[in-house]
């Protein structure tokens, strides 16, 4: 728009005017000029003039304001004021004598500018906050999304576990079970078939510890499901504290007698005798955390300790601990360790035996009883289980020692100590039996002397000074009893010990030796504790040093691969033999050698009422009896026990039952022993062999490789029927177990890595 830059006629320049006035150039205000009598004389921009308009009239009171200012000016000086919103701005010109007068509504803008500045600058920072703000927000939304999301993920792992551990325990469980169930099955199946004969009763016990094994799992899953079913109910009852620890350390002591284990207990004495809880569940409880020390721990020891607290007037917290060194536990497998159906390492475990419900059930347990089980490991130095529970106090005299402690078979390889300068004599005729009690003997490195009758011991007896003698009771020529009476009737040996060794470990026995001169008695097969007792008690202690190196167990002696005998176990002659597997095998050899001997003896059917033969024939199946149990034939040594107990009592219907039966089922043992005695010392396999061998593991894995049933059979039979290297027969138990329970992948496995070796 044209800007005004005066006034026509008055000579007044009203450029810098018109900018005092108009603060906003594009909308001009109005102006006027008026003369000193304060009369408007020219109104905006119209020439004419009105009569006589006051300023004062027209303005009202800023009207008297404009005066005022007009008053003061100077030639053509201009001044501005303010009122009401308005800006007025007045000019003077002497030449004229008139005024020119402005005004303009004060501009929103203007007043406002720096206001509306600030309203910008703030809400520019309000927009910038919110955006913050918004931001955070979404961020915090977001982190939370992702949290959820996580947890999401990690439910969805943590389900996928369970199930994988819940199928991979069906698939175990399947495989568990089959296995007894096949062996029932079969032996059911041949007992049928054997009807009547010695054999049915190897297959009878064969299907009851299978079916014992069967009811173990089948109770773990009933249990399990009961605690899921929240239907676990405690049966409370009074019982006695010391019968139950005893019990419970006699099952184990069972289950470790075959493994170079030391068992240490450390039971509080002053438990309360009697209390009151549900003494089944405790059992389990024990007995759990102790059967999986003795499954993961293979040798050095297991300590079980058990102390107590008075909680208030009649509950007292038991805590067990059970401390092994065995295999141990990752650090980060503990925690998932009492999750239900979590077995760790399977493949290191593979073939240990487990449902992987234990621990939860003890947990549960536990919990049920007001208590908790924690464990710590180490892994590959052992393991500590610790758990607690409430019991009822129903008499808190101290329940003492446990009573059966020393009935318990501790399996301990490390005498408590040595006795190099004591001397020993073993009389027994049976060499085997020498043997066996020799090698016992030998961890506490002791002078031993044997002789194998009556009169030989006499004789030595005066030859030398004893301090202890083991002496047979049933002996041919003069028998133990008599050989102690001669004994004790040399005047200078009457104080010497005189320990009865016998396989009639029925009660009152000991008292009857004691009344024929010995001094204690220890029953055939020797166990361990019970020996280590009586040396404990005989051996003075000016004659002991300190204990043996520890582990004494035959680490060092040859290990040999028994293949397995059917009717022995081998497992177990290995124990009687102290674990010397060279030892065994001589036992092993003797037995054979002895017992071929007697064979013919048992030929014909003693005339019992004959007092001769019939010592005869009782000395002859006795001695059978003993040497049968500690090579492990326990069930052929309880028919020469039965045959044993029909001659003395003279019961002719059992010999003619079962004499000729024995007779065969021996024989035919003897042959089956032979055989593996043999097997056990043939060379190394011979290259030809060792090719037909490769090829049956090559056709094995192909049959399994295609699942060929047939196939499988047939080349596993063929495997089965060779001399195989020790490394495959060995491995052979665990294919045969593999492909039984359809783990084709895992055999593959082991095959490729026998043909590897052998390669
Ligand atoms: P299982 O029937 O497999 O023994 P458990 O629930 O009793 O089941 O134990 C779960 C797993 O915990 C076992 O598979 C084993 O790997 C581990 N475990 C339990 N006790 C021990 C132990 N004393 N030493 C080492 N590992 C153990």
């Amino acid at each position: 728009p044209p800007r005004p830059i005066g006034m026509l006629g008055t000579g007044v320049d009203i450029s810098s005017f018109i900018y005092s006035v108009y603060n906003d150039p594009d909308s001009l205000g109005t102006f006027c000029l008026f003369n000193s009598f304060h009369e408007i004389m020219l109104v905006g921009d119209s020439y004419l003039s009105f009569s006589k308009v006051r300023i004062t009239d027209r303005f009202g009171k800023a009207g008297k304001m404009i005066i005022d200012v007009a008053n003061e000016l100077e030639n053509m000086e201009t001044k501005t004021f303010a009122h009401a919103g308005v800006l007025y701005a007045v000019s003077y010109s002497s030449q004229l004598n008139w005024y020119l007068l402005g005004n303009t509504p004060i501009g929103f803008y203007t007043l406002f500018r720096p206001a509306i500045f600030v309203v910008f600058v703030l809400v520019q920072l309000l927009i910038v906050f919110v955006i913050v703000v918004f931001n955070v927000f979404i961020n915090r939304a977001r982190s939370k999304l992702e949290e959820q999301n996580h947890e999401l993920v990690v439910l969805n792992k943590k389900a996928q576990t369970a199930t994988r551990a819940k199928s991979d325990f069906l698939a175990r469980m399947s495989h568990e079970i089959r296995t007894p169930m096949n062996a029932i099955i079969g032996m059911s199946e041949l007992a049928q078939r054997e009807y009547g004969k010695a054999k049915t009763l190897e297959y009878i016990a064969g299907i009851k510890n299978a079916g014992v094994a069967l009811l173990a799992i089948i109770n773990d899953i009933l249990d399990f499901s009961r605690i899921e079913s929240g239907h676990l109910n405690l049966n409370l009852a009074a019982y006695e504290t010391n019968q139950m620890f005893s019990d419970a350390l006699s099952v184990i002591s069972v289950r470790l007698s075959e493994k170079p284990i030391e068992l240490i207990t450390e039971i509080d004495p002053t438990l309360p005798t009697v209390l009151t809880g549900d003494v089944i569940r405790v059992r389990q409880i024990l007995l759990n955390m102790l059967s999986n020390a003795v499954k993961y721990t293979h040798k050095g020891f297991i300590r079980f300790s058990v102390s107590w607290q008075e909680i208030s007037g009649d509950i007292a917290l038991l805590i067990i601990v059970v401390a092994d060194s065995g295999i141990g536990i990752h650090a980060e497998e503990l925690g998932r360790l009492f999750d239900d159906f979590v077995r760790i390492e399977e493949k290191r475990n593979q073939n240990i035996e487990g449902t992987g419900l234990g621990l939860p059930i003890t947990r549960s347990l536990c919990n049920a009883m007001g208590g908790e089980i924690t464990a710590q490991s180490e892994y590959g130095s052992g393991s500590v289980f610790t758990a607690t529970l409430l019991q009822n106090i129903t008499d808190r005299k101290p329940m003492g020692t446990l009573k059966h402690e020393a009935e318990v078979l501790v399996n301990t390889w490390r005498p408590p100590f040595t006795a190099p300068e004591t001397n020993i004599l073993l009389v027994d005729d049976l060499p085997s039996n020498l043997l066996v009690a020799e090698g016992l003997l030998s961890p506490y490195q002791t002078r031993i002397f044997t002789c194998q009758s009556g009169s030989e011991a006499v004789n030595l007896v005066i030859a030398h000074s004893f301090d202890l003698i083991f002496m047979d009771h049933m002996m041919p020529g003069m028998d133990g009893i008599e050989t102690t009476a001669v004994i004790r009737g040399l005047e200078e040996h009457n104080a010497m010990p005189i320990i009865a060794l016998t396989a009639n470990a029925v009660s009152g026995m000991k008292e009857m030796f004691l009344q024929n001169g010995f001094n204690d008695f220890l029953s055939k097969p020797i166990e361990v504790p019970k020996l280590m007792k009586i040396m404990e008690q005989w051996i003075p202690a000016d004659q002991r040093g300190p204990a043996p190196e520890y582990p004494v167990s035959s680490a060092d002696t040859v290990k040999i691969n028994f293949p397995e005998i059917e009717g022995v176990d081998t497992a177990v002659g290995l124990t009687r033999a102290g674990e010397d597997h060279k030892r065994y095998l001589n036992l092993l050899e003797m037995l054979c050698r002895d017992a071929r001997a007697r064979l013919p003896l048992l030929e014909k059917k003693p005339v019992l009422t004959d007092e001769k033969e019939n010592k005869v024939f009782v000395t002859q199946v006795h001695t059978l009896k003993s040497a049968l149990a500690t090579i492990g034939a326990a069930d052929l040594s309880t028919d020469a026990a039965r045959l044993e107990s029909a001659g003395c009592s003279g019961d002719t219907a059992v010999i003619e039952e079962l004499l000729d039966s024995f007779r065969a089922a021996l024989s035919a043992l003897l042959e089956r022993i032979e055989a593996a005695l043999t097997q056990t010392q043939t060379p190394p396999v011979e290259s030809g062999d060792k090719q037909r061998e490769n090829e049956l593991l090559g056709q094995l894995k192909d049959a399994l490789e295609q699942a060929d049933l047939d196939a499988l059979d047939t080349s596993l039979e063929a495997l089965k029927s060779l001399p195989l290297s020790p490394d495959t027969r060995g491995a052979l138990p665990a294919i045969s177990d593999g492909i039984l329970s359809g783990e084709f992948k895992k055999t593959i496995d082991k095959i490729e890595i026998l043909l590897k070796v052998e390669a």
